[in-house]
């Protein structure tokens, strides 16, 4: 009889969520939920409880925040798969590399602006596959099933696909009346709201350049964003040799959730990939005049420290005043530059030292939203 893995599922009410539980249903005799949490969808959090008899439930809008790193740590979880959105989620990753709990990772934020954390660092010094922390994005879950069986050393350059997201091929003159319910109609993935609109500015690429920096211990220069509109290839690698391996599918997040459940192991799932129906498979670079906050996220990275947190804290503020419908949508690259600029990089100290720039990096560019 094959092992239960017990999981904890932080953010389950979101999209990522939500297609974990999805996961569990479809293998109730390999997975059981032990820990669930959500942030403010109060009533579906219980319902969620309910079917998949959770015993630990914790809603951090009400609970005390330090309640979800107890839980966490006090779980029998052995895998936890953090779907928090942004910054929030490095509080959830930290605790449970504490804990000494493989993480399942969809919240990049953790990686952007923790990556240089000790604790953080230290999970991922055994990268890229003996790390304890699995990535669920489904480019960085790409890049490394395109590793398994690979000696990491030959590892030459990461190509990471972008969809290119719902304001592919505009001008900037076109962009700057664009509005968010024109970018929520995003034409493959299926996503929460904030990551839609990073996928619209093209910052969730930028972030995700940070994201396989941390994951695969690859330069900047050999991080290669490439746009493939249909979203079939989910990232690419080449080695000192000049083969390149490709991982392709359906564009299912439930694919890179279920790898990260199952691994060293594949389970059967219903996802199939028609390659005579798929079309023809297009790359080209993306038009980083156009999209300027992919240029942005890469010299944050580049520059390190506390570079990404500002670029992070920023654009989260920026995103949330696009959805509100008071910025327009240029304004968030302009914001986030803006704070780039004021803040600066210089190394981080601490978790409480990055918490207190992220909240200073909000207020800063909530002023410059009232100005
Ligand atoms: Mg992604």
């Amino acid at each position: 009889m094959a092992t239960v893995r017990k999981i904890a599922i932080l953010g389950s009410t979101g999209s990522i969520g939500r297609q974990a539980l999805e996961v569990v249903a479809a293998h109730p005799d390999r997975l059981k939920v032990v820990l669930l949490s959500a942030h403010r969808s109060a009533e579906l959090l219980r319902e969620q409880a309910a079917a998949f008899k959770v015993s630990r439930s914790v809603l951090t809008s009400v609970e005390s925040s330090p309640a979800l790193a107890e839980a966490i740590a006090t779980s029998e979880a052995d895998l936890v798969l953090n779907a928090l959105v942004g910054a929030a989620g490095l509080r959830a990753t930290l605790a449970t590399l504490e804990a000494g709990k493989t993480l399942a990772l969809a919240n990049k934020e953790s990686l952007v602006i923790g990556g240089e954390l000790p604790l953080v660092a230290d999970a991922l010094a055994a990268r890229p596959l003996g790390s304890r922390i699995i990535p669920v994005d489904s480019e960085h879950s790409a890049i490394y099933q395109c590793l398994l069986g690979e000696d990491p050393g030959a590892l030459r350059r990461i190509w990471l696909t972008a969809s290119g997201g719902p304001f592919y091929g505009l001008s900037r003159k076109e962009l700057a009346t664009r509005t968010a319910a024109d970018a929520l109609r995003h034409p493959t993935w299926s996503m929460g709201p904030k990551i839609t609109i990073d996928s619209a500015t093209l910052m969730n690429k930028g972030l995700e350049i940070i994201e396989a920096h941390h994951l695969f211990g690859c330069g900047y220069d050999d991080i290669t964003p490439v746009i493939h509109r249909s979203s079939i290839v989910h990232s690419l690698v080449e080695f000192a040799d000049g083969a390149l391996k490709a991982q392709l599918g359906v564009p299912d997040m439930r694919v890179p959730i279920q790898l990260a459940f199952s691994l060293p192991q594949r389970w059967e799932s219903a996802e199939t990939l028609d390659l005579l129906a798929a079309g023809p498979l297009s790359f080209e670079a993306p038009d980083e005049e156009s999209f300027g906050c992919l240029g942005l996220a890469r010299e944050a990275g580049r520059a390190g420290g506390t570079a990404p947190v500002v670029l992070n804290a920023a654009n989260e503020v920026a995103v949330a005043a696009f959805i509100a419908g008071s910025c327009g949508f240029l304004d968030i690259e302009a914001l986030v530059r803006e704070a780039l600029d004021s803040f600066g990089a210089s190394p981080i100290g601490s978790v409480k030292h990055l918490e207190e720039l992220d909240a200073s990096v909000r207020r800063h560019v909530g002023l410059k939203l009232i100005d």
